[in-house]
């Protein structure tokens, strides 16, 4: 059984790789975000454990960048008590478990040793634009970390602009896949729930993603994310 262990601080990292090691586990070790989205998108492991405060790439954004990368090793995220997180959030980005520090270390192989028996379940991916994001497994819309609530339809809509996103699509294009076929009324109800969505997504954060180009439809792009809403990305 492999393991990654993604963890910046080296005497933690150690202690946790000997422990492992001498359950039988081998464990590969990295100190940053960045390497560690590179090991655990290079190599196949039975479970990473995920430090939530790394340098270089916020444990979030790692976890977020594997899922979108379809990779559905189940991760363990290790973070420290003072939570600006939650488990909520770490579960809303795919983690499957959740560990406290300091955590004990019968703790963490048994939660190990669960995870692996449980195995890696194909999941469909959370998708991510700018600060946009939506997941469809439980329908959850977000600009930041701010839940967006939105009808059937608007889901619908956003659902499809997101998967076309940077590209324009037009009215046609968007009353074919949103609305059914037996759909009787003119385009304008696109326009009308192009103007819902901007309301919704966009105008409550100061920000214009999803564009009119006259003449031939609609392009949804990603919004620039701002300093203060990135991750942080110093030590604990
Ligand atoms: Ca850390």
């Amino acid at each position: 059984m492999r393991i990654l262990l993604v963890e910046d601080e080296k005497v933690l990292a150690d202690t946790v790789r000997r422990g492992l090691s001498n359950e039988g586990f081998v464990v590969d070790v990295t100190h940053d975000g960045v390497s560690g989205l590179s090991a655990a998108t290079e190599n196949a492991y039975d479970v990473i454990l995920l430090d939530l405060m790394l340098p270089l790439k916020h444990g979030y954004d790692v976890l977020r960048e594997l899922r979108q990368r379809r990779i559905w090793t189940p991760v363990l995220m290790l973070t420290a008590k003072d939570g600006e997180y939650d488990q909520t959030d770490a579960f809303d980005l795919g983690a499957d478990d959740y560990l406290t520090k300091p955590f004990s270390f019968l703790v963490l192989v048994a939660r190990i040793r669960a995870l692996i028996r449980r195995g890696a379940p194909e999941r469909p991916v959370v998708l991510a634009l700018g600060t946009l994001t939506m997941d469809p497994v439980n329908r959850r819309v977000r600009r930041g970390q701010t839940l967006i609530s939105l009808t059937p339809r608007e889901y619908g809509l956003l659902h499809y602009l997101m998967r076309r996103h940077d590209q324009i699509v037009s009215k046609a294009d968007i009353l074919d896949n949103v609305w059914d076929s037996a759909f009787e009324g003119g385009d304008n109800v696109v326009e009308v729930y192009i103007g819902y969505l901007r309301r919704k997504i966009d105008a409550p954060f100061g920000v214009q993603t999803l564009a009119t180009v006259r003449g031939m439809g609609y392009l949804l792009s990603a919004d620039r994310i701002p300093e203060s809403a990135s991750a942080p990305q110093s030590r604990e």
